[in-house]
């Protein structure tokens, strides 16, 4: 195991766009460096996608899936492929873990734990490849069998973030893959790395070439094409809500299938007769947990007033003791804030609930050290017409409100434009399961907080996306369903003889 000091020594990542098979540079011989958001210092050098590498990676999935193999594999070989990959991932976890990090930001025990997830995600992928079928229909009639065929939509568009780039593009490519369809992917621009890596694991796996094609770029030019290209059927994106949005909107031009998985701002709604203990973590684990930048953050509790003081102080106590530092170092829980533009945005986040007149109990600003850090920040007094209760802060600022019964709960739970996930924290499994049926959110998650499982579907209400990914069906997502009608026997005739008599 290297030393946080060896892994810094390491030369910066060189990273090329593979396009067919091939890695190359950018046409016009572009280049972008990333530097880490902890460490201030530069570690990974691409070549930036144009326009024009875009129109190439198109071309060459649209190509792989026409003619090529993949689409017309046995699900068995398919699923070969896909295990072969699980395995390269797990080979070179560490790897993979250290670039995340320096990239991200994030503590690299956890990156560690995020990989192994992502190839837990290829490998439940694998299974699905053999399982994807189709419906029959045996019920119309002596002379028609209907069957119902389970198609590839074809070429896909993959646009992931940076918050768990690994992690999400594992939540897609493996299932579209599984299906039968090709792709090109654009990792967000901050943290490309693991994802070109992913690149070799894949050639490295057996891929035919040109089925996964990868392009490190900007989202408004390369992220654009994807949006944009008629030869793109499907475009599968997880990002904010306002760039889902117009790209959900831009990509009616072509009426090609859109799978979004976009912002939220997720309660956790903590009832006066919850295990308080463990309530507590979770609200200090659920909003600092990859320093609060995470879709599924439990960015706002909910307690009964009766016992709110006593929460109040509890959270804040815990939150002066979570460890935030150099990510590389062994114990860290907290690292840096990915990039500088959601540093600010999070620092202005804070000045204007302290503007709208709500108390900063703990933190509420950057860290003076080297790199980008936020304090742990804990916001009281917070009302529910306040920005901070409704915006989606992403990064580690906890807004906290009250309420006196169930029926108020639920409304403030579902008093946002969001619906990705909530939490109920309550020993009376009455209250548990009459609130979880009435939030209107994708995930509900009781007496525990942000648990994940490759068996159980993902995705948001409202403007928390559209579609959902994981679980048995994520293969079917990537698939257009075909009727096939068969006569069988004479077919009766339409067209009746003049009489000639
Ligand atoms: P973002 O929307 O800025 O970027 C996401 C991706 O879209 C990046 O690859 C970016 O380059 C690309 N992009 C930007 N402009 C584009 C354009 N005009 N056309 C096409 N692509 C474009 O989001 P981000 O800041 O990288 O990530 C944070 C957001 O992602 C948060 O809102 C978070 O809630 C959301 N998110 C959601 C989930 C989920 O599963 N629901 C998971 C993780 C993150």
């Amino acid at each position: 195991m290297q030393t946080p000091a060896e892994m810094l020594a390491q030369p910066p990542f060189r990273g090329r766009l593979l396009i067919d098979g091939h890695w190359c540079d950018a046409e016009s011989g572009a280049t972008v460096e990333r530097r880490s958001p902890a460490h201030e210092q530069l570690v990974a050098v691409y070549a930036k996608a144009s326009i024009a590498d875009a129109e190439k990676a198109v071309a060459a999935a649209r190509r792989a899936f026409d003619h090529g193999p993949w689409a017309r594999l046995k699900g068995a070989e398919r699923a070969t492929v896909l295990r072969n990959v699980a395995d390269g991932i797990l080979a070179r976890r560490h790897e993979l873990a250290r670039l995340e990090t320096l990239e991200n930001g994030k503590p690299l025990a956890q990156s560690v734990a995020e990989i192994e997830g992502a190839a837990d995600l290829w490998h439940y992928a694998a299974t699905l490849a053999r399982n994807l079928h189709g419906d029959s229909y045996n019920t119309l009639g002596e002379s028609t069998l209907g069957l119902v065929l389970r198609d590839p939509i074809g070429v896909v568009g993959i646009i992931t973030p940076w918050n768990f780039p690994f992690l999400i593009v594992s939540q897609k490519l493996p299932f579209a893959l599984a299906a039968g369809c090709t792709a090109v992917v654009k990792p967000s621009e901050f943290t490309s790395g693991t994802t070109v890596m992913l690149g070799e694991i894949l050639i490295a796996a057996g891929l035919p070439p040109g089925v996964v094609n990868i392009l490190v770029g900007e989202g408004r030019v390369v992220g654009e094409v994807l949006v944009n290209h008629a030869d793109v059927d499907m475009l599968s994106f997880t990002g904010s809500t306002a760039i889902g949005k117009q790209a959900v909107a831009k990509a009616a031009q072509t009426l090609k299938k859109v799978s979004m998985e976009l912002g939220g701002k997720n309660p956790q709604l903590v009832f006066a007769d919850c295990d308080f203990d463990a309530a507590v973590d979770a609200a200090v684990f659920g909003i600092y947990f990859n320093a609060g930048q995470c879709c599924n953050s439990g960015s706002r509790v909910l307690v009964e007033a009766s016992i709110a003081d006593r929460f109040l102080a509890a959270v804040v106590e815990r939150s002066r003791d979570v460890k935030l530092g150099d990510p590389l170092v062994p114990g860290t829980q907290v690292g840096a804030i990915t990039t500088e533009k959601q540093l600010h945005t999070i620092l202005s986040h804070i000045e204007g609930a302290r503007r709208d007149g709500a108390t900063i109990a703990l933190g509420g600003a950057r860290v003076d050290r080297p790199g980008m850090f936020i304090e742990p920040t804990v916001v009281s007094g917070v009302t529910p017409a306040m920005a901070i209760a409704r915006e989606e802060v992403f990064g580690p600022v906890l807004s906290v409100l009250t309420f006196k019964t169930l029926d108020e709960a639920v409304e403030l739970a579902n008093s946002t434009l969001y619906g990705l996930s909530a939490a109920v924290w309550s020993n009376d499994l009455t209250t548990c399961i009459a609130a979880a049926r009435r939030i209107r959110a994708g995930t509900i998650w009781v007496n525990t907080f942000l648990e994940g499982h490759a068996e159980l579907p993902f995705g948001g209400f409202r403007q928390s996306g559209i579609g959902r990914e994981l679980g048995r069906q994520a293969t079917e997502d990537y698939t257009e369903s075909k009727t096939l009608q068969v006569h069988l026997g004479k077919r009766t005739d339409w067209y009746v003889p003049k009489r000639t008599s």
